[in-house]
């Protein structure tokens, strides 16, 4: 039997969904209960898959979200600046498409910008955007890298994710804390050695 499957790099959430999300119901998440030895019925557990219904749909809300729309508003200002402008600490909750476990930490964006400057809650949005769905942290980082490449277009953009996977954690495959650092280098960045390891320093540091 052969199974197309889908590229790494690829996004294939916007398309390709042959049953509709109202197929899974509280009813389903019962059954999950029940399949774990779990009795959906005791009191602790009957408000559950309402719960989990609700959770599940915020986690997975950047599918109804269009990247572009969120950089659709730029800001002046910039039309001198030739520096990289660099946001740390941006928060990353997403859930890995392996084993549906949260991995989570935190974003480091920097470009240089040609004209056009976002503010920091357009970035935390975008970011929000592509962790609110199924990913793998290589995917995220390189989506949130391309999207601002390509709508801000400025001379160069950097993207640095660190985050702690609970699905290897807590199987015991990797150390706990132990965090996976990802990068995504566009622009003048692929080429400028020193601007990409001030950005790479600059998103390793605490
Ligand atoms: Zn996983």
């Amino acid at each position: 039997m052969t199974e197309k499957r889908p590229q790494s790099g690829g996004d294939h959430a916007d398309h390709d969904h042959p049953e509709s999300s109202a197929d899974f119901t509280e009813h389903d998440w019962r059954r999950f209960l029940a399949s774990l030895g779990e009795n959906p019925n005791r009191s602790g557990l009957r408000e559950t898959p309402l719960r989990v219904s609700k959770a599940w749909k915020h986690w997975v809300s950047g599918y109804a979200q269009d990247p572009a729309e969120i950089l659709k508003v730029f800001e002046d200002g910039a039309e001198r600046y030739n520096e990289l402008i660099v946001v740390r600490g941006i928060p990353v909750y997403s859930h890995c498409e392996h084993h549906l476990a949260p991995f989570f930490g935190t974003a480091t964006i920097g470009y240089v910008p040609e004209g056009r400057i976002v503010g920091l809650s357009k970035l935390t949005r975008l970011v929000e955007c592509f962790a609110r769905r199924l990913q793998v942290q290589e995917r995220l980082t390189s989506q949130v890298a391309e999207t601002l490449m390509h709508e801000l277009q400025p001379k160069a953009v950097g993207v640095v994710i660190r985050c702690r996977h609970l699905c290897m954690e807590s199987r015991g495959i990797r150390t706990p804390g132990e965090e996976t650092i990802t990068s995504a280098m566009l622009g003048e960045l692929q080429t400028n050695l020193g601007m990409r390891a001030e950005l790479l320093a600059l998103g390793r540091e605490r």
